[in-house]
């Protein structure tokens, strides 16, 4: 596998612009400006390249939905929020090489014909948006930003916004709403953004790792762009682990590749002594994959198929010193405190969740509430807004089955099962 995203992260500091062009960046761009837009696009659908934010909805799918005659300005917007616990890929680019951000911006951008893109990026990664604007200024010196790129009658230019800092301004409609200078809650689909987004005007928002994937598609070709992958995976994908592992990192490698592989080759296995219990494949709204899943290939549809997500692929590990539900309650305490307030299942519901399964943890639980976790669950679950409370109660919904047991012996034994004895 060729690495694609992770190419220059062998460098100390970031490649200022003389260092990127001579390691081949921005060649990209002669071939592909000026080039039919039918046929570029065509070619990022036959790629089968997939939303990296979590979504994973197929790139080109959702390019083709902008109208040909959408009215212009059209914007692209680029989600580089990424605040989801356990992911922190989008940061590797954005720290590590921000050209490669603007060449995938310019090629995207190009494609739609947008006429401006934005940088969303997260709050706590101010250095890193300093260096992207940086690199920016470098682009816009050297013509590969502003009017008529390389001569090519394209025209574009990137603002960099940091976001003040909320989890839910990575959902796009809650990103557009803090682009605009409102609160970051999200917005009633439809319309979807591609019809009315930034100022109600057509506007696609992709994931950063999505858009820097695309000029190396256009000239190397989807074929090239496949056969990256294994297992059925398309391209690469940066994955990232942490938790119970010896080494925490992140890992561009095939898309396909295996939690096993992730977690005991490249992650350094577990810590001496301690057994796997489950991992979360791609952050801590993703469902439980289990030891018996270890070989199931993290791709698209690979953690699908045992009900869980690939997500962001950030994988987070649990060995056996973790308690499930503490470590739940945790999670669920996160979403209830990122909550936008908007709806009463989100804004109340979550964290009287997290109240109930503190009982568990103190001793004080019977099988009422139990009972009353699952039916927390099930009610908030399909009643809110956004994917927001949905995406905090899945992980407890998949341990109500997978760890039940766990919960039924902090009843019987009134205490957490693992009090003394990590
Ligand atoms: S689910 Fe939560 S975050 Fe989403 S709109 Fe409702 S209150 Fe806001």
């Amino acid at each position: 596998m060729e690495p694609i995203l992770s190419r220059n992260f062998d460098q100390k500091t970031p490649l200022d612009l003389a260092g990127f062009r001579d390691r081949g960046g921005y060649a990209s761009l002669n071939n592909i400006l000026g080039r039919p837009r039918d046929e570029l696009l065509q070619e990022v659908k036959d790629s089968g390249l997939r939303g990296c934010g979590g979504a994973g909805f197929p790139t080109g799918v959702k390019w083709g939905f902008l109208a040909k005659d959408a009215p212009h300005p059209v914007y692209l917007v680029i989600n580089l929020d990424e605040s989801e616990p356990g992911s922190c890929k989008d940061r590797q680019i954005l720290y590590r090489d921000p050209h490669t951000i603007i060449e995938g911006v310019i090629a995207s951008a190009y494609v739609l014909d947008a006429d401006k893109a934005f940088v969303f990026v997260r709050g706590e990664y101010r250095s890193g948006a300093e260096g992207l604007e940086k690199a920016v200024q470098e682009a816009r010196e050297a013509g590969y930003l502003g009017k008529n790129i390389l001569g090519s009658g394209y025209s574009l230019d990137i603002d960099v916004h940091l976001s003040a800092g909320r989890y839910i301004c990575g959902e796009e409609t809650a990103l557009l709403n803090a682009l605009e200078g409102r609160r970051g809650n999200p917005r009633s689909k439809p319309p979807f953004p591609i019809v009315s987004g930034l100022w109600g005007q057509p506007t696609v928002v992709n994931n950063v790792e999505t858009v820097s994937h695309v000029p190396y598609i256009l000239t190397k070709g989807a074929d090239w762009f496949k056969g990256q992958g294994i297992n059925g995976g398309t391209g690469t994908h940066i994955y990232q682990v942490s938790g119970c592992v010896n080494k925490p990192g992140t890992f561009e490698l095939p898309m396909g590749t295996t939690a096993r592989e992730l977690i005991y080759e490249h992650a350094g296995g577990l810590r001496e002594g301690r057994e796997l219990v489950a991992f979360q494949p791609g952050g801590t709204s993703t469902p439980f994959m289990l030891p018996e899943h270890l070989d199931i290939p993290l791709t698209w549809d690979g953690p699908s198929s045992v009900g869980s997500r690939l997500g962001t692929g950030g994988l987070i590990v649990m060995d056996d010193s973790i308690c499930p539900i503490d470590y739940l309650i945790n999670v669920v305490d996160f979403y209830a405190m990122e909550s936008c307030g908007f709806c009463t299942p989100c804004r109340d519901g979550l964290p009287y969740l997290v109240h109930v399964m503190k009982k568990f943890e103190e001793g004080t639980a019977t099988d009422k509430d139990l009972a009353l976790v699952e039916e927390l669950c099930d009610t908030i679950f399909p009643s809110t807004h956004c994917a927001h409370a949905p995406g905090a109660v899945m992980p407890v919904q998949g341990a109500l089955k997978q760890f039940r047991h766990v919960f039924e012996a902090h009843i019987k034994n009134q205490c957490c099962t693992l009090q003394g004895g990590q």
